[in-house]
């Protein structure tokens, strides 16, 4: 079931196409790889999953989107898992160094 709210199918302004914003994760290193290794539980500071952000940091490094990856990251912010090949805690310190 779809639910679209009247007030924004009557306000053109919010409409725009988003799809764009997205189509670089269809080029992504890591559309068929294991979603596990790139989404570590919260707070482990375990061996596996430095282990798992290794694995994971080694297919963005070859991801020819990495750079749309890490900006969108950052943008959103994206707290959790490697993205555009930074771990949730690398991402976290560039972005705690922004605040004023
Ligand atoms: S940079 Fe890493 S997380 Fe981002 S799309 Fe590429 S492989 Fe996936």
């Amino acid at each position: 079931m779809l639910l679209v709210s009247y007030s924004v199918l009557n306000t053109p302004s919010n409409i725009r196409p988003i799809a764009d914003e997205w189509e670089w994760q269809y080029q992504g290193a890591c559309k068929n790889v294991d979603p596990e290794i790139f989404f570590l539980e919260h707070g482990d500071r375990s061996v596996t999953k430095r282990k798992k952000e290794e694995k994971a940091l080694t297919v963005c490094r070859t991801c020819p989107v990495i750079q749309q990856c890490l900006k969108h990251a950052l943008s959103v912010p994206e707290l959790y898992g490697v993205w555009g090949g930074m771990t949730a805690d690398q991402r976290i310190r560039i972005l705690n160094k922004k605040q004023p």
